[in-house]
């Protein structure tokens, strides 16, 4: 690993101005699980190195009206622990529960999952699924981008030089909605997934109608993807056993994963995709 010179910022705005001035010389650092790894492996050799950790009130999980806001600096354990998560938003806590292993989770931090950007990133989609967005801050103040929005390709984010991402917002949960993510992975469920699944789904109850879903898939193209095709097959309808397969169909014609992983070859992958994407329908919609 080459030498850097290192920072602890007490400040967002003490990090957006030290990230401004070094530019593409420096990285944030925040768990570090994903930035060490590329800086031992020779990936990246940042000069300068910005520790966020260190900026205190960053890591909160709240609760309002609005919906749910965690701190960009929040770990993925304490999403896996917050009972109020676990009972508002069980999407979270249980995509959390199966990412990494417990001493990962204690360090890996939201904020860094999602701006590492990779396709298999566990969180992002059970997060799209959920409408959250990225609340990002910098120089210039601050703005909010859609999580649909935020990706522009394989680890790269609409993030600019100076800018920070500070906060998710999530959207209150409808009545009578539920969501799933389902990761397959080769090993165990702690390992990052081949494909992961999400599902969002409101119900008419009464009527077995699909009121409205989202469908989120991660590591079947450069960046997480909705399969907005396979929404269309079952928002607003009756929800038949036929009508899931072929959304569960639309879905894997959606993927378009790249030649050549490491994990999957394309095929298999659109296969699973097709495989989890029932079964989570299944479980939702149930
Ligand atoms: C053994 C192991 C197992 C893993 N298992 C999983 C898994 O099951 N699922 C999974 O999805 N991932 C997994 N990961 C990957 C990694 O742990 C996660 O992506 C983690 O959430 C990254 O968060 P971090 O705080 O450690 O990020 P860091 O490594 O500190 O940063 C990651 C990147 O994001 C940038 N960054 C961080 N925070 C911000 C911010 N607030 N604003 C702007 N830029 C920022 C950094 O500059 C860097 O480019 C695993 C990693 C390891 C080593």
């Amino acid at each position: 690993m080459r030498d850097f010179v290192y920072f602890e910022p007490k400040t967002i705005s003490e990090a957006a101005s030290l990230l401004a001035r070094y530019k593409d010389e420096a990285k944030v650092i925040a768990g570090g699980t994903d930035l060490l790894v590329d800086m031992k492996h020779d990936r990246l050799q940042p000069k300068y190195l910005i520790n966020i950790k260190a900026i205190p009130g960053l890591d909160y999980i709240n609760f309002d009206s609005e919906g749910l806001r965690i701190g960009a600096l929040a770990t993925i354990r304490a999403l896996e622990k917050s009972a109020e998560l676990q009972q508002k938003y069980p999407i979270i806590s249980q995509t959390a529960h199966h990412f990494g292993s417990i001493a990962i989770r204690n360090v890996a931090t939201i904020g860094g999952n999602l701006c590492h950007a990779v396709p298999s990133a566990d969180t992002a989609p059970g997060l799209i699924g959920l409408s959250a967005s990225a609340r990002i801050m910098g120089n210039d103040g601050d703005r909010v981008v859609p999580l649909d929005y935020f990706f522009t390709g394989s680890g790269k984010t609409v993030l600019k030089t100076g800018e920070l991402l500070v906060e998710i917002q999530v959207p209150p949960m409808p009545a009578n909605t539920r969501g799933v993510y389902l990761k397959y992975a080769i090993r165990s469920k702690s390992d990052l997934p081949v494909v992961g699944v999400a599902v969002v789904a409101t119900m008419e109850p009464k009527q077995g109608l699909c009121r409205d879903i989202k469908i989120a898939l991660g590591n079947v193209a450069p960046t997480p993807i909705r399969a907005c095709f396979a929404e269309e097959v079952i928002r607003g309808q009756q929800v038949t056993p036929a009508l899931i397969e072929k959304c569960a169909q639309a879905a894997a014609d959606e993927a378009h994963p790249r030649p050549g992983s490491i994990r999957a070859s394309p095929e298999y992958k659109k296969a699973m995709v097709k495989v989890f994407t029932r079964k989570a329908l299944e479980e939702v919609l149930a």
